[in-house]
């Protein structure tokens, strides 16, 4: 089904702004040292971005989902978005019931 021209100019929008954000952020990452970095990632490994508690990591068929301890905020690593995305709904439904309590 064709995208209506309103979806169209979101997507074209909302690609934009990622371009922009990304181009910034890259232009960041030249200026800092290679030991800021991993000075970096050692403070936040396994972190929630947005609370700062520890990533509750599970597995499921492959997938690893990190979840905060705290917020419940679920975090995704590069292509695990697209491997849900691919999940049947029965395998979705799955995968959010390992978090139910
Ligand atoms: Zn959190």
């Amino acid at each position: 089904m064709p995208l209506k021209p309103s979806e169209q100019e979101e997507e074209h929008f909302a690609r934009m702004e990622y371009e922009r954000k990304k181009k910034i952020e890259e232009e960041k990452h030249k200026t800092l040292a290679a030991g800021e970095k991993k000075r970096l990632q050692e403070i936040h490994y396994m972190r929630c971005p947005k609370c700062g508690m520890e990533l509750i990591e599970i597995d499921y068929k492959g997938i690893k989902i990190d979840r905060c301890s705290e917020c419940e905020g679920i975090w995704l690593d590069a292509g695990e978005l697209e491997t849900v995305s691919k999940l049947e709904k029965s395998g979705i439904d799955k995968l959010f019931s390992v978090f139910k309590k």
